[in-house]
C-alpha cells in the first residue's frame, strides 16, 4: 500500500517539491515535512518572502546579473568597475564565487546555461546576442565556464562568433578540475584560476 495515497494533500506537496530542481530525492520528504512542521506565523512569513523576492529580483538588462527591480545592477552601474574587460559566467552563482575569490574587478555576463542540445538549449535560448550588441570598448572576454563538455563547446561557440571582433579572449588556467563547478571551487583555487587566466 503506498502510504502517500491516503494523505492527498501531502502528496501534491511533494509532487510540487519533485518538480523543484537540485531538490535530492532522498530529502523531499525531510524538507515537507519541516514545512508541515513550520508555526503558522514562519509560513505566513516564508511565503510572503518567497512571492515579495519573485517579484522585486529582476535581471540586469544588460548583464543578465539579478539585481532589485527598484534599483540598479551593483556591477553595469559601478564607477570602481573595470568595464573593459567581461567576464562570462553561466549562470549567476558563478558570479558569487569569482567574487568571492576578489581576483576580478570587471564586468560580468551571465548567459542563463550553456549549450546544451539534448537539453534543447540552444544559442536562443541563452543571452548570446545580447553579450555581442555590448562589445564596444571591451578589451578582453573571459571565459569562467565549469570544465565540462558543455562549457568548452559554449566557449568555442562564442569564440567563433566574436571572432572579426579586435578582443582578446581568454579562460581560466589550468588547475580547474575536470568536471568542477565554479561554485564549489575553494577561494584560492578559483583566485589563481581567474589570475593566471591564458589565451583561449
Ligand atoms: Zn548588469
Amino acid at each position: 500500500m503506498n502510504v502517500l495515497d491516503q494523505l492527498p494533500s501531502l502528496n501534491k506537496l511533494i509532487r510540487q517539491l519533485q518538480k523543484v530542481p537540485y531538490l535530492a530525492s532522498k530529502n523531499l520528504y525531510r524538507v515537507a515535512t519541516h514545512f508541515l512542521q513550520m508555526s503558522d506565523e514562519q509560513m505566513k512569513e516564508f511565503c510572503s518572502l518567497l512571492l515579495h523576492a519573485q517579484q522585486q529580483i529582476v535581471k540586469c538588462p544588460i548583464c543578465w546579473a539579478w539585481q532589485e527591480k527598484d534599483g540598479s545592477c551593483q556591477f553595469c552601474a559601478s564607477a570602481r568597475r573595470d568595464k573593459t574587460l567581461i567576464c562570462i559566467v553561466a549562470s549567476w552563482q558563478d558570479i558569487l564565487a569569482i567574487e568571492k575569490s576578489g581576483a576580478f574587478n570587471g564586468l560580468y555576463h551571465v548567459l542563463g546555461g550553456v549549450l546544451s542540445p539534448l537539453d534543447g538549449i540552444g544559442a536562443e535560448q541563452l543571452s548570446i546576442a545580447l553579450l555581442i550588441k555590448r562589445l564596444e570598448n571591451i578589451r578582453e572576454l573571459i571565459f569562467a565556464f565549469n570544465q565540462t563538455p558543455e562549457g568548452e563547446t559554449t566557449a568555442a561557440y562564442i569564440a567563433d562568433k566574436i571572432s572579426d571582433k579586435n578582443i582578446k579572449i581568454t579562460c581560466l588556467a589550468q588547475g580547474m578540475p575536470v568536471g568542477s563547478s565554479l561554485e564549489f571551487m575553494d577561494r584560492l583555487t578559483l583566485y589563481k584560476a581567474v589570475a593566471q587566466r591564458k589565451e583561449f
